[in-house]
């Protein structure tokens, strides 16, 4: 797909034989820096904007969470996608990676071909994500991804995880009672609440495979790849609680309005014969029955 030299790649590592070997590994395809402590990585990584940062977990003084941690927090450097790297027996390692916003994982002694695969997938991803930017395909209200890029991105993901076998989760959502809203501040008003709105949603969105879309009208989408329903659940959770904390100034200044959401949750290992159809469905059947069960509600009906 020629995407070659174009993309930059940020490796850290306090040891120098390992660094080598990685710039070894990836050279061929794509242009390699380094930086050997946690400090210099997030130098390097705001005054190089890599496509993607490759870190030790385990350096001296600030390590590579502490490191994740700041980069995810630094506007320059919040969406460059991260792979953590950690020796063997770092399942915990792995978890902790991906709670603080990593997109992945390699262990150490490096294989070659996993080096190779799991870069290409993320710098797959990076470009899919630019291309979403240059074609028009945010929605011009919240600044999110819209339908059409919620349907490419699914179908990309969902090919993804039924090659390597892994759970992919999709949460549909809906706020509660926005004619209510509507009808009561008026259709501005509601925008601006469908706006921050939007932005709770990408921000629970963390990783640069998961993504949230505006579906539709006071409709939206989350898409977590790599996620099982308990993962699903916590993040399904925090965004219905973050919409129960939400406050936002009606336009006379003084009265404070809030929406709640309710959320379907549904998980699956995708196989060669399913259907992404019938997977969104499913999940559109657990949103109706959150709204039975009153709104401000999570269901799901998908086992652990
Ligand atoms: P429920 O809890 O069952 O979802 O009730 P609801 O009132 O949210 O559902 P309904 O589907 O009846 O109404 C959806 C409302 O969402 C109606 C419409 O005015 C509002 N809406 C849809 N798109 C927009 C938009 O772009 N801006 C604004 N301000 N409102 C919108
Ligand atoms: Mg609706
Ligand atoms: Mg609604």
């Amino acid at each position: 797909m020629g995407i070659g030299k174009r993309y930059k790649i940020l490796a850290v590592d306090d040891e120098r034989s390992n660094l080598a070997a990685l710039s070894r590994i990836l050279s061929p395809e794509y242009e390699i820096i380094t930086a050997m402590s946690g400090e210099d990585a997030l130098k390097t990584a705001s005054s190089a904007s890599p496509d993607l940062i490759l870190l030790d977990a385990i350096m001296p003084k600030m390590d590579g969470f502490s490191a994740l941690v700041h980069l995810k927090e630094q506007e320059e450097t919040k969406n460059i996608p991260v792979i953590i790297m950690a020796g063997l027996g770092g399942e915990n390692d792995e978890e902790r990676g991906f709670f603080l916003g990593a997109v992945d994982y390699i262990s150490k002694p490096f294989k070659n071909a996993i080096v190779k695969a799991r870069v290409r997938t993320h710098i797959m991803i990076v470009n899919q994500l630019r291309a979403i930017e240059c074609l028009g395909l945010i929605d011009s209200l919240t600044d999110i991804p819209n339908r059409r890029s919620f349907d490419d991105r699914m179908e990309v993901e969902w090919r993804r995880c039924v090659r390597d076998q892994k759970p992919m989760s999709f949460l549909m959502m809906d706020l509660d009672n926005f004619k209510i809203y509507n009808d009561t501040y008026g259709h501005p008003q509601g925008d601006v609440l469908l706006r921050e709105a939007a932005k709770i949603f990408s921000q629970a969105a963390r990783r640069p495979s998961d993504m949230a879309a505006r579906l539709g009208g006071e409709e939206f989408g989350v898409l977590l790849s790599d996620t099982d329903i308990s993962g699903a659940l916590l993040i399904a959770e925090k965004i219905r609680r973050d919409m129960e904390a939400l406050r936002v100034p009606a336009y006379d200044g003084k009265t404070m309005t809030s929406a709640t959401i309710s959320i379907g949750a549904a998980t699956t290992v995708p196989q060669e014969t399913d259907f992404i159809k019938d997977f969104i469905e499913r999940a559109d059947e657990y949103l109706y029955a959150a709204k039975a069960a009153g709104r401000n509600v999570v269901f799901t009906r998908d086992a652990g």
